[in-house]
């Protein structure tokens, strides 16, 4: 008897091990290794029939580990496991957690790509119905990408991949979405990939600059001050303009160190100027967001020993959209040292008037795409109506991309207060701008 206690012993155990190799401890479902192996093994069947292989990875996940904590987080991970399950219509069809917030799923015997595209829609919807526990709700999203067997590939390996393409070109697009797998998006996701690699380098090669545009007062005529714009000289991509890596910077994190950079050499900078010069640094949503800014920008100043009220930062309405009191409790606390802030790129977004109710700015940047279209009647009228808002609501207004006199004659007649533009000069280096700028204190000496 005791022998045959033993081997039934020995056993068990070893069937624990197996299933504790094979599956994740937190959810119980398969994990890697086993979504694997029941994939190559139905792959290998001689007539396997067509599958589809889906990648899928939640979205604002880390916010809730971050507001809830991590018991929370683990605990919202084993609901969604348990969801998941739910939404598989045969229980040959398996679902993984790779780890993290990332699961994967296989979908045997499908007759067309829209029985995948079925799936996904409703897992987009069962993954976002809100999670309730001891009287807290969380939300999380989930995006997917999807491959399909025989078409998009023929082993493991290059499905999982393309899977993955999917999933990343979607994410990259937005969220809660899922995305089949194209051709030509593996050259697109690795050229975004070497970017991305090129872009963590650069940093410490000291490979970015910073270009400065001056800002004409349109009534008295003089440059006021200058908007700071940043370019990166990559060895091998020549130079590069920033609507070619700043998303790709704020994807990898890089935004919140190159933007500290930025400020710091634009503050460094302005010490060499005119005391009444202001300097203009866009920021971007993640560096108001990462938890070190005020104190980054009250460093940049102390450092230069810049005062506050010459530095301006340029936010987006993104950053006014941001659901926590958070970022608007930063940049009070800035505004309240003095910082000014400007509302960049104005009338692209949503352009909600509520935005300046909820946080009062100093200055409106009408976007270039107005100033460009100003002789049509319509976009003439928006931006005087906006040039009145700015005089009644006591915000400077900025016109940019004034590229001629007609342009600039207008916006005078209309009472704007500030222009920036090709007209006035490009972003040039910033021994330039002074060169400028001290040729226009001579002439108001000998004017
Ligand atoms: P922005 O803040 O709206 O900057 C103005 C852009 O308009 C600049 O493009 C400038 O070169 C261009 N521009 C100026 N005058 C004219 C004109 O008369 N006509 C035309 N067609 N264009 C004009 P740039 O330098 O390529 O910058 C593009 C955007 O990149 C900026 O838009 C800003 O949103 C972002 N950016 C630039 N530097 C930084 C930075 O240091 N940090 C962050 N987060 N974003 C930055
Ligand atoms: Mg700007
Ligand atoms: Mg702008």
């Amino acid at each position: 008897m005791a022998t045959f206690d033993d081997v039934t012993e020995r056993r068990r155990t070893e069937e624990r091990m197996t299933h504790l190799a094979h599956h994740d401890t937190l959810t119980n479902l398969p994990n890697r290794s086993m979504f694997r192996e029941r994939l190559d093994q139905a792959l290998s069947e001689t007539q396997a029939a067509p599958a589809a292989i889906l990648s899928l990875d939640l979205d604002r996940f880390k916010a809730v580990n971050d507001t809830f904590g991590h018991p929370a987080g683990d605990w919202l991970l084993k609901c969604v496991a348990e969801r998941l399950r739910r939404c598989l219509r045969s229980d040959k069809d398996v679902v993984a957690r790779f780890g993290g917030d990332e699961f994967a799923i296989i979908q045997f015997n499908i007759k067309a790509a829209a029985d995948a595209e079925k799936l996904a829609k409703r897992i987009i919807e069962v993954i976002g119905k809100p999670y309730r526990d001891k009287g807290r709700e969380m939300h999380v999203g989930v995006s997917l990408g999807i491959a399909l067997y025989p078409g998009d590939g023929r082993d493991v390996d290059t499905l999982l991949t393309n899977a993955d393409m999917a999933l990343y070109r979607g994410k990259s697009e937005g969220r809660n979405i899922y995305r089949f797998f194209e051709p030509g998006m593996d050259a697109m996701v690795r050229e975004r990939r070497a970017l991305e690699a090129d872009l963590e380098a650069a940093l410490p090669r000291r490979e970015f600059e910073l270009d400065f545009q001056p800002i004409l007062d349109i009534a008295s005529g003089d440059i006021v001050g200058a908007e700071a714009l940043m370019r990166w000289r990559s060895p091998s991509r020549g130079l590069v303009p920033p609507d070619d890596f700043i998303a790709a910077a704020e994807e990898i994190g890089l935004i919140v160190q190159l933007g500290d950079w930025a400020l710091r050499r634009t503050c460094g900078v302005a010490a060499g100027w005119p005391r009444d010069m202001r300097m203009a640094v866009n920021v971007s949503a993640a560096q108001i967001k990462s938890s070190g800014f005020a104190r980054s920008v009250i460093s940049a100043l102390a450092f230069s020993g810049m005062p506050a009220h010459r530095l301006e930062l340029e936010i987006t309405e993104t950053v006014m959209m941001d659901e926590s009191d958070a970022v608007l409790r930063t940049l009070g606390q800035l505004r309240g040292l003095g910082v000014r802030i400007a509302l960049d790129d104005f009338g692209t977004g949503y352009s909600s008037l509520g935005y300046l109710r909820r946080f009062p700015v100093d200055k409106i940047k009408i976007d270039r795409s107005f100033i460009r279209d100003l002789d049509k009647r319509d976009t003439a009228a928006i931006v005087r109506t906006v040039i009145a808002l700015g005089t009644e609501l006591g915000i400077t207004v900025t016109a940019e991309g004034v590229e001629t006199a007609a342009q600039l004659d207008m916006l005078r007649k209309a009472g704007c207060g500030e222009a920036q533009g090709f007209l006035i000069g490009v972003p040039a280096k910033a021994s330039e701008v002074s060169r400028l700028l001290r040729s226009q204190a001579s002439l108001r000496r000998s004017g």
